[in-house]
């Protein structure tokens, strides 16, 4: 029997490095009825999947005594207050404050919006470089106090170092960076080493400190996007207009924009057509011509006079925020590359503290060496040892990744994808709203026994209920020509094929060819008429009344202006791009030949679904770009799936990965940023390691000593945090 699982999540305090996410991990999954945990640094989440009863009490105890503030977060889809409860543990993690309750509130996440410099950990280390410089000064002035005064310096920084090293043993990490430290500066004090055991200490902190500001870094550019939606609305009420707070802005209510203002929610023009500027949110910059009945973005600007909009969406779900939360849920869910590295650093640590006791114990006794001599060069190794540069070297990196892709509107579901995106090499784009902008108009209609109005009004009546877009093109065509649209029963839709049902007593079928001639017989004239259409390009539906063909309705519906032009980018990249489409051979051959893409026509959804598959079997990585209307089996199909087009709601949470701005170009975009971020990682693994190994050579020649090898790991950190962070600025 399998309990569904459930999940909570957390917000957490003053994680500043993987090995803390790792630390926290290992304790929380210790706890009773804890199934799975994720842990992010650079959201500063947790969310912990459990069978039911979870001993929430135990797990915010579990966390902070590790030493981070923790809070629970919430209520998520339902827009309700929150934060339950807070739990502030005063110990060194930032607290958690009122200012996280807000952020959890409005579900666009983010830590609490305090300074770096004012957080415990600043306030520690500062103080305790302060009794460092002390420390020297009273040695100066009475060098007989010198050592004690050191020492008693060192335990100010040491001792909560210590503690922690502490703590994460007794919850399961007994190897942590903190153990390395304790053991080296209890080690060098041991030597006589007790000034330069203080100084590495402050090294230390100050090194965790500029990692912790370098993680909220990445953090602050995801949370600068929900910060674009303004904090109130102009809400009109009974005649007038009254300023509310955007959060509780309810669907349907009608808020004004004023020239210059940023839009606060996802909504629909109901007066006014003006300029939109959607450059915060597409990254678009000439702003574009939003009339009445058009969507716009919480975020975008209309530039030029006032719109009216009716609100489409709660702020909790607005665009902006469910990027927001997308891009959150995707830091926690790893790469390949970093569980690689998650599982290295298990073994690495302990590996280190058995080859630091080696070259302390080694030469010695065999060599009859200087125990001191080579103690410290032990002690040494174990500083160089600390895994931290390489354990953020792949979370900082992916995380500025997801980050920039989301800010350009391209959505990946976590690091896998984001990884995964670099090995494509074979995408396949279904047609309608995919490599076509999804708005087909009705061009021609042809009626045979019946006149248009009638044909057009029977077909009208059976796409009442259907949500493809051909549906839409024949509704509004018929609302154009006043043609009356009468009820249909027993109307449903045949996937891939049409729909069908009955109107006025009349059994009717509108759908692709292929699927009438399987109800009605077509005669010479009717195929060759069907036939020049789709020579034009054109989507023929063949409408077949009581088994006999009534009538065609031809659609168009236009490429996406960037389609050639993305496809043309794949192929330089080598990926080969393929068209899969349920239309007619002709008219899928029409509109593939002005894309130059291979078409494969006349497909049912099952089909695409083998198509998808038969290209992995051939050992193409493929990826499958759709608007997630019946294309849902063969996006899941692929290594991939890629919904486009601020797609529907479906296809935006079963799909790996997201075009918000219908961009066919952002598919070869995405292959690029997945590229400059695994390149980005292998930078940083190499920096990471190279630095490590020059110490560790002139560690054992005797030409550096404690003190550089601990500013190898810090320097390292730094540098592996800035070249992730450089990935903020990507353009592709
Ligand atoms: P695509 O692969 O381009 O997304 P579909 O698989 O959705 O196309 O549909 C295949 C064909 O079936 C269409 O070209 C059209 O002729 C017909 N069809 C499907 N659904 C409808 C509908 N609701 N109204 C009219 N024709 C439809
Ligand atoms: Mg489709």
């Amino acid at each position: 029997m399998t309990v569904p699982l459930k999940q909570t999540r957390f917000r957490i305090g003053g994680m500043d490095c993987a090995s803390c996410a790792a630390k926290i991990d290992t304790a929380v999954r210790r706890l009773d009825g804890v199934a799975d945990v994720s842990v992010s640094v650079t959201s500063a989440s947790m969310t912990v999947s459990h069978g039911g009863a979870l001993p929430e009490g135990k797990v915010l105890r579990q966390v902070a005594r590790l030493g981070y503030g923790i809070i629970k977060a919430e209520a998520r889809i339902d827009g309700q207050a929150s934060t339950v409860k807070a739990y502030d543990h005063a110990d060194h993690g930032e607290p958690a404050s009122k200012q996280a309750v807000a952020s959890t509130h409005l579900h666009m996440g983010g830590e609490p919006g305090q300074a770096w410099w004012r957080s415990r950990r600043a306030v520690l280390t500062v103080a305790y470089a302060a009794a460092l410089l002390a420390a020297y000064a009273i040695g100066y002035l009475f060098p007989a106090a010198e050592r004690w005064v050191f020492l008693a310096t060192l335990l100010v920084g040491l001792v909560p170092v210590a503690r922690r090293a502490l703590m994460a043993g007794l919850a399961g990490t007994p190897f942590s960076i903190e153990t390395l430290m304790a053991i080296a500066a209890t080690g060098a004090v041991m030597i006589g080493a007790t000034e330069e055991a203080t100084a590495v200490v402050v090294l230390f902190l100050i090194g965790e400190l500029l990692e912790g500001v370098a993680a909220g870094r990445a953090r602050a550019s995801i949370q600068r996007l929900a910060d674009l939606v303004p904090k109130t609305a102009l809400v009109e009420r009974a005649g007038g207009t009254s300023e509310v707070p955007a959060e509780d802005l309810s669907i349907g209510d009608v808020i004004v924009v004023r020239p210059g203002d940023r839009i606060p929610a996802d909504g629909e023009i109901v007066e006014g057509s003006r300029y939109v500027d959607e450059a915060p949110v597409t990254g678009e910059s000439t702003p574009k011509r939003r009339g009445v009945a058009e969507t716009v973005f919480a975020g975008t600007i209309s530039t030029d006079g006032v719109l009216k909009v009716r609100v489409t969406a709660a702020a909790s779900d607005n665009t902006i925020a469910r990027v927001v939360r997308l891009v959150e849920e995707a830091q926690e869910a790893k790469a390949p590359t970093e569980r690689f590295i998650d599982r290295f650093s298990r073994y690495y640590t302990p590996a280190v503290l058995a080859v630091g006791a080696l070259v302390a114990l080694l030469p010695p006794l065999l060599a009859d060496s200087d125990w001191n001599e080579w103690i410290y060069k032990g002690l040494a190794i174990l500083l160089i040892g600390c895994p931290c540069a390489l354990v953020i070297s792949t979370p900082a990196a992916i995380a500025a990744g997801l980050a920039t892709g989301a800010r350009r509107g391209l959505l990946m579901k976590g690091g896998a994808v984001l990884e995964g995106f670099r090995g494509i090499t074979a995408v396949a784009f279904d047609k309608t709203g995919t490599l076509t902008a999804g708005r087909p108009v009705v061009t021609d209609i042809v009626a045979y026994g019946r006149d248009e109005r009638t044909v057009l009004a029977l077909a009208a009546a059976l796409e009442q209920g259907s949500g493809h877009p051909l549906a839409t093109a024949v509704l509004d065509r018929a609302k154009a020509d006043k043609a009356p649209v009468p009820p249909a029963l027993a109307a449903k839709a045949i996937s891939g094929k049409g729909v069908e049902g009955s109107v006025g007593g009349v059994a009717v079928f509108l759908g692709s060819g292929q699927a009438a001639g399987e109800r009605a017989n077509m005669n010479e004239a009717q195929r060759l008429a069907v036939d020049s259409l789709n020579g034009e390009g054109k989507t023929v539906s063949v409408l077949a009344a009581d088994g006999v063909v009534a009538g065609l309705i031809a659609m168009r519906d236009e490429p996406r202006p960037d389609a050639a032009a993305g496809i043309a980018a794949l192929k330089a990249e080598g990926i080969r791009a393929v068209m899969l489409t349920g239309d007619n051979r002709r008219t899928a051959e029409a509109i593939a030949a002005s894309l130059g893409i291979e078409a494969r026509a006349e497909l049912l959804p099952q089909d695409k679904q083998r198509i998808v598959g038969e290209l992995r079997r051939e050992g193409l990585k493929v990826a499958k770009v759709g608007d997630g209307i019946n294309d849902a089996p063969a996006l899941a199909a692929a290594n991939i799936g890629i919904a486009i087009g601020g797609g529907t709601d479906v296809a935006l949470e079963t799909a790996d990965a997201a075009i918000l701005h219908g961009r066919v170009m952002d598919v070869v975009r995405m292959v690029k940023l997945s590229r400059a971020v695994m390149a980005n990682i292998g930078q940083n693994i190499g920096v990471a390691l190279g630095l490590k190994a020059v110490f560790l050579i002139t560690t054992i020649a005797g030409i550096t000593g404690l003190w550089p090898a601990i500013l190898a790991d810090t320097g390292a950190t730094v540098l592996v945090t800035a070249n992730a962070m450089r990935l903020l600025r990507w353009r592709g």
